[in-house]
């Protein structure tokens, strides 16, 4: 910094606390003309939690997740005080920050609660995780690459997943949305060790076909709709075609009213355009488009989408909803690579989101019961990405 006038303005803004200093930024981000505003974005998005320290990085997530000021993730009172700073067992060392609370007298970290907690590797070795994962790396090659074990690398992967569908059920899709439905073949795998579970069906030759051609109840349906900047939402939905109430079940609710819906003139599109105030184009796939009112953009996600799955070699139905939130993050979303892994150490480290390896054997991604009519629904509680099993 060598313009004295800067360095003084710089020495000011210093002096204020953090919270007037974002307030600031953002005017001054305002008050710059549109080429200078394209030149900030630019330099401002090669920020990346990769580049900081061990110490910087405890700092940023302490920041983010403590932001409506500290609270206990015990019991969520308040009084809260530093309780010094101890290397744990993960980390020798680096010393992390504890806190107490004055209510219930436990103490806490910055991870606890969060996916984090209760894992025998440190923050950076999460960090490097989610490099990985933005990455879409094998679980052999991220193992490789952050030190740990293959098992304790399949746990991480679905940890981080399971915090990727929890933000995908806050999306609302905006603008011009394409919905359709597509689907994969049932896969049980997963579902034989320590359990009596029995195949429903008699079980397929490794590399053979389904039994029957075409939509069929062996093969889940996942509905899908997407819009033009990057937006999207997937959940498996039921076996075979998709009902009004399996559209209903992943998109009632989940588009702004107002927005204009492309389908492919579906029955159960018409119903849900009406009941959410959407103008309706319903279009005959490759044959008809009007203008800008197309699906064509569902139609490439569809197809980036089977190649993402087969690249894993068969995923299991009930980790299917997980596949689908990593492909939106991964592949849809607009954000860039750097931008993506800030949002993922960011969000799945200060989150309270405790998901433990064990949690993946009592999850499956298919409703147990969608409801039969729209009232009903509504009155449920919003789509939640992975449903308990009885
Ligand atoms: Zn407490």
């Amino acid at each position: 910094m060598q313009d004295a006038q800067i360095r003084k303005v710089f020495n000011e803004f210093c002096k204020l606390d953090k919270e007037k200093q974002l307030e600031l930024l953002l005017h001054l981000f305002a008050a710059l003309s549109p080429t200078l505003k394209a030149r900030f974005t630019r330099r401002i998005f090669s920020f990346s939690t990769l580049d900081l320290t061990k110490g910087e990085l405890e700092e940023f997530l302490s920041e983010e997740r403590f932001a409506g000021g500290r609270s206990c993730p015990h019991c969520g009172k308040k009084h809260v005080i530093r309780n010094g700073r101890r290397t744990s067992a993960k980390d020798e060392n680096t010393k992390y920050q504890r806190y107490l609370c004055l209510d219930c007298k436990k103490t806490f970290g910055i991870t606890t609660n969060t996916i984090a907690a209760s894992t025998k590797k440190d923050l950076y070795t999460w960090q490097k995780y989610m490099h990985c994962m933005v990455e879409g790396w094998t679980l052999r090659k991220s193992a490789e690459y952050c030190g740990i074990n293959l098992k304790t690398s399949f746990a991480w992967r679905h940890k981080v997943l399971d915090t990727l569908c929890k933000i995908q059920d806050d999306i609302i899709l905006d603008g011009i949305i394409e919905a359709d439905g597509t689907f994969l073949p049932v896969s049980y795998k997963g579902n034989f060790s320590k359990s009596d579970f029995k195949l429903p069906r008699r079980a397929r030759r490794r590399g053979g076909d389904q039994h029957t051609r075409g939509i069929s109840r062996e093969q889940v349906c996942i509905v899908t709709a997407v819009n033009r900047s990057g937006k999207s939402i997937a959940m498996v939905t039921n076996y075979g075609n998709p009902t009004t109430m399996a559209l209903r079940y992943a998109l009632d609710r989940r588009i702004e009213p107002g927005s204009n819906l492309c389908t492919d003139g579906r029955a159960g599109y018409k119903h849900l355009a009406k009941e959410n105030g959407l103008k309706h184009h319903a279009l005959v796939s490759g044959k008809v488009s009007f203008g800008i009112y197309h699906i064509q953009t569902i139609n490439n996600y569809h197809s980036q989408f089977g190649k993402f799955i087969k690249g894993f070699n068969g995923v299991a139905t009930k980790n299917l909803n997980h596949y689908c939130a990593w492909h939106n993050f991964n592949n849809f979303a607009k954000e860039t690579p750097d931008e993506k892994e800030s949002i993922l150490v960011n969000y799945s480290l200060s989150t309270d989101r405790k998901f433990l390896y064990a949690d993946t054997r009592k999850y499956q991604s298919m409703p147990k019961r969608i409801p039969d009519t729209l009232e009903e629904l509504r009155k449920m509680h919003r789509p939640q990405a992975m449903v308990p099993l009885e």
